[in-house]
């Protein structure tokens, strides 16, 4: 199948949607250089990101933890939202209802203007306290371990560590549920429950539009794959009011 007839078929099911979700992952901040996890790139150190993204990492040694996250931090803040995100934007407007589900913690989608954004992995350029309910805005210039001026414990990453329960599923599995369509972007769909968001609406009827630059995990439940990078593909695809 070649991509214009894919991307025909995938427009036309755009446009036939009234209660559209989009699902994204690290392959739609790909472009702007935020590397994903299960690139060439995913390494920090000979660390995989799952050795580091845990909280028993962050209290064997949180010195190290921070370390990493301030790396990421520095590579997210040398970066911008791409015409991805700002198609998704667009397509927000065109589309009041579009809820849009990320497993990203780039904080782009809302950077674009995206309204209704549910980022389950949480925020990586918040800190929050280990302990108490205390968050506040990341300090670029600060170093060593971050105490919460509320209570005194550690502050950790604003990010869903493994093991963690992810943010506002329920909302996310109510939009999947409501949704006639599902745009999958830039995901590998491996990692749960984001996966499970996909399976859920096409469970119940929606229409699955997949963009990827290789086949996933949900190329099988998707109704039209389109191999491309998202930002060329998702601005090609999705209406845009402007
Ligand atoms: P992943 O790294 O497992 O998979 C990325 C997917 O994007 C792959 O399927 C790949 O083929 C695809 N891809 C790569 N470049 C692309 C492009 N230009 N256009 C379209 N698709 C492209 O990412 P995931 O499935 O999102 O899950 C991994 C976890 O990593 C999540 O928990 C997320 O929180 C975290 N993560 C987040 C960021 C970020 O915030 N930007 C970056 C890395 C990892
Ligand atoms: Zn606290």
């Amino acid at each position: 199948m070649d991509r214009d007839h894919d991307l025909a078929r995938a427009r036309s099911l755009v446009a036939a949607s009234s209660r559209p979700l989009a699902l994204t992952g690290a392959g739609v901040s790909a472009e702007s250089g935020v590397p994903t996890f299960r690139g060439a790139d995913g390494l920090w150190r000979n660390h995989r990101p799952e050795e580091l993204a845990h909280v028993d990492a962050f209290r064997r040694d949180p010195a190290l933890v921070w370390e990493f996250y301030r790396w990421r931090r520095d590579r997210v803040r040398r970066c911008v939202p791409n015409a991805a995100h700002h198609a998704l934007a667009a397509y927000g407007r065109a589309r009041p209802g579009l809820v849009l589900v990320t497993q990203n913690v780039d904080g782009f989608h809302r950077a674009a203007g995206s309204p209704n954004v549910i980022e389950l992995h949480g925020r990586l350029m918040i800190d929050r306290c280990l302990d108490c309910d205390f968050e506040r805005d990341e300090d670029p210039h600060e170093s060593g371990i971050p105490r919460c001026s509320a209570c005194g414990a550690f502050l950790r990453p604003g990010v869903v560590w493994f093991g963690e329960p992810v943010t506002r599923i329920g909302d996310a599995f109510h939009a999947a549920a409501w949704a006639d369509l599902v745009l999958v972007v830039g995901t590998s769909g491996v990692v749960e429950p984001a996966a499970s968001i996909a399976r859920v609406a096409s469970r119940r009827g929606a229409a699955v539009i997949e963009v990827n630059v290789e086949p996933s995990a949900l190329s099988s439940i998707a109704d039209v794959t389109v191999l491309g990078r998202a930002a060329e593909v998702l601005p090609a695809l999705l209406p845009n009011p402007a």
